[in-house]
């Protein structure tokens, strides 16, 4: 869990741990008579260890289910066409990487040749969004060939436009998501101010070492 924890985190707790050591001498020493304002430091501490123990663990669990979706992404069966010899199957990507277009986009094996290929079209919505654009334009620039194509033909090159409308729902949705993170991050970014609160606090009464340095019995 340690890995999860920021610096500013890592550093409060250093700090509990060291208060909490010197409270654990005092009580040592004072036993019954270890002072009422002690005890709610000492609650304090433990209250402000959990808030950070707790936002560490929400960091894990985010990171796990992001890193959940992203092996269940890869894993899902794509309808993709050889770059060798153009044999168009679902076939389940083997990585991703950049395109010759700049696109970050899968690798596949062909099993009908035995090629390995990066495919033209992007693999996040954001960027086949783009593509999308860019075969519009193409396709606009080109009317006059398309429009004298076979009908079959143009057909099959004018569906490619209609996946446009799926992709742009998926984006949709994505951002959607992504707000919903950002949202988090804005409740996690207040909670970081208060753990960096807690932090000056407990280094400031640190530097002034006034925990127990009183004699007992004198003022
Ligand atoms: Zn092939």
């Amino acid at each position: 869990m340690e890995k999860y924890l920021n610096e500013d985190e890592k550093e409060l707790l250093s700090l509990i741990r060291y208060h909490r050591g010197h409270f654990d001498k005092m009580k040592e020493t004072l036993g019954e008579m270890f002072p009422d304002d002690a005890v709610e430091v000492v609650e304090y501490l433990d209250k402000t260890e959990d808030l950070v123990w707790n936002a560490a663990k929400r960091r894990k669990t985010l990171k796990e289910a992001q890193v959940k979706h992203q092996e269940y992404e890869r894993s899902l069966p794509r309808l993709t066409m050889c770059a060798e010899c153009e044999s168009g199957k679902e076939r389940v990507p083997t990585g991703e990487t950049k395109n010759q277009h700049g696109y970050m986009a899968n690798c596949y094996h062909c099993e009908d040749c035995g090629a390995d290929y990066v495919d033209g079209m992007p693999n996040n919505s954001k960027e086949q969004l783009e593509w999308y654009k860019d075969l519009e334009d193409f396709f606009k620039e080109n009317q006059k060939d398309i429009d004298a194509m076979p009908d079959k033909q143009r057909e099959n090159i004018l569906s490619f436009l209609k996946g446009k409308k799926t992709i742009e729902e998926i984006y949709k949705k994505e951002q959607a998501a992504l707000k919903r993170v950002q949202l988090a991050d804005k409740a996690e970014e207040h909670l970081s101010k208060m753990l960096a609160q807690s932090r000056d606090y407990l280094l400031s009464i640190k530097l002034k070492n006034n925990w127990g340095d009183t004699p007992i019995g004198e003022c």
